[in-house]
Order: structure tokens, then C-alpha cells, then sequence
């Protein structure tokens, strides 16, 4: 990765150009940050476990029709992705109070929304990624709304599906953000998935014990933060105890 063109570098991740026209190459790092970058730290092991768990995630997603950026998985911390045009906005879907909502409007964390809701954010660190509302991002031009509808469709869909996935696993899904971008193909513009999806991006909760596995255990000092991503990806069926650098899992010895 050394001789890569480094394109952007942000929290968590790295992007370089990819090798062909069109695509980017996205290095998962370790490093972790909370509360727009004032809390920073390292979760060892914790690229690796996202590099994996959204690659799984966005192939189940794209298996549902929804686009994403995602070509494939080149190795422990790289994501071979298309190169998108990325839409300023975060979209956040709840479907358990938690976090800023749980904050802003005094709803008790843990308390099941009576349906999901869609927010949306601006992504600007000056700004602490204010929220925004659909009027703020037409009238500036952040997206159309023809794009904010696909959007929010995409969403609600994605929403719908990975609850029930997590659900199977004995995971609550509480909340995520996604982002998008615009992707350009033969003179025709799409809006497809981009970024990530994993515990650094989602809330989730074990359905028994409402223990936490995801980025929440770092924000609020919990210990375990890796344990937690490990227990998620175990769950998902993509990490075994023994996983180590693309290794084959060992074949059981007969007799
Ligand atoms: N989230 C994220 N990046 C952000 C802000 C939020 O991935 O910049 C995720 C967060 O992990 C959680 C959901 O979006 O799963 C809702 O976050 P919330 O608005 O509660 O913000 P918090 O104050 O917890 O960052």
C-alpha cells in the first residue's frame, strides 16, 4: 500500500486510488474517534473486524438489489470500491431511542420507537455535523429530490432487512448511519450505498442481555471494545477464534 496515491484520510479509514479508472481502494485502520474526534483512540484488531463485517454486510445488501460501492475484498484492511461522487449527508435510522436522540428529546435509552425514523445529518467536522432536515438539503442542493427520495427508500429498505438479519443472530438492530454517492455509468447517474456498515456505524445490542457490541463500548469506556466487534462478526459467521490472515479454516482430521 505504500506506493498508493493516498486520496483521503479520515477517522477510520483510508482511501487510495484504485488500480483501474473508477475505483478506490478503502484501507480500514485501527484508529477510533467519538465525539467529533475530541476522544481518539486505537481498537487493535478493529479494521480487520469492520473490512470484514461490511464486506458481508453490503454483499447481503447488493444480493437484495440495493446498490453499493463495494466490488470485493482485496485483503485483511482493503475494499476494492467504486469511486462515487459521496452525497454531504449522513442518514440515521433508529429503531431504538439511544445516543443523540435519546438526549435531544428525553426519550429513555432503550425505548422502541413506535416506528423507524430517518434523520438526516450534514457532514462537516467545523460543524459537529449538525442535523438537517429534507428542506435544508434540496434547498442547498446537497442532494435533488428525486435523489433524497431514493435515499430514504434505500434506507428504510436497508433498515428492514438488516434487522431481520441481526435479529437471526440475536442482535438488536438500534440504529445506523449510512452514506451514499453519486455513481456514473455509461452517461447515467446512480445513487448507490458507500462508505461502511459496521460497529463503528451501528448500535447493537445482544437481544437477551442488551450488552452493547459496538462502537458505544469505546465511546462510553466500557472495556471489551474488540471482544464486542469479535462477538459480531462470530455471530455473522465470518470470524472463527483461529482467524488469522486469509487463512483457510483448518479441516477437521479424519480419524
Ligand atoms: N453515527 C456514525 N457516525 C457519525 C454519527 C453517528 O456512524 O458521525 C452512528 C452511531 O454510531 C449510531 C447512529 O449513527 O449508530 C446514531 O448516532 P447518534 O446520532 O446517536 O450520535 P452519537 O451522539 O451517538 O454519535
Amino acid at each position: 500500500m505504500a506506493r498508493r496515491r493516498k486520496l483521503y484520510e479520515g477517522k477510520a479509514k483510508v482511501l487510495f486510488k484504485g488500480p483501474e479508472p473508477g475505483t478506490l481502494v478503502q484501507y480500514f485502520k485501527d484508529d477510533a474517534t467519538a465525539f467529533n474526534a475530541k476522544k481518539k483512540g486505537t481498537i487493535t484488531g478493529k479494521g480487520v473486524l469492520n473490512n470484514r463485517i461490511s464486506e458481508y454486510l453490503m454483499t447481503r445488501i447488493s444480493e437484495i438489489g440495493v446498490p453499493t460501492h463495494l466490488i470485493r475484498r482485496l485483503n485483511m484492511r482493503e475494499q476494492l470500491v467504486r469511486e462515487v461522487e459521496i452525497i454531504p449527508i449522513e442518514a440515521v435510522v433508529r429503531n431504538i431511542a439511544a445516543g443523540s436522540i435519546s438526549k435531544r428529546l428525553g426519550i429513555k435509552e432503550g425505548t422502541v420507537l413506535p416506528r423507524s425514523v430517518v434523520e438526516y445529518y450534514y457532514k462537516s467536522d467545523p460543524l459537529d455535523d449538525p442535523m438537517i432536515t429534507e428542506e435544508h438539503i434540496t434547498c442547498f442542493g446537497w442532494a435533488t429530490p428525486h435523489e433524497l427520495d431514493e435515499i430514504f427508500a434505500m434506507s428504510v429498505r436497508i433498515n428492514d432487512f438488516l434487522c431481520g438479519l441481526f435479529a437471526g443472530i440475536g442482535i438488536r438492530l438500534v440504529d445506523f448511519k449510512l452514506e451514499y454517492g453519486r455513481f456514473f455509468e455509461n452517461d447515467e447517474m446512480r445513487i448507490i450505498l458507500a462508505d461502511e456498515i459496521s460497529p463503528d456505524s451501528c448500535r447493537l445490542w445482544d437481544s437477551n442481555t442488551n450488552e452493547k457490541m459496538d462502537k458505544d463500548r469505546f465511546r462510553r469506556d466500557l472495556g471489551k471494545v474488540e471482544e464486542g466487534y469479535q462477538e459480531v462478526a462470530r455471530r455473522l459467521g465470518i470470524w472463527h477464534d483461529s482467524t488469522t490472515e486469509d487463512k483457510p479454516r483448518r479441516k477437521k482430521a479424519t480419524n
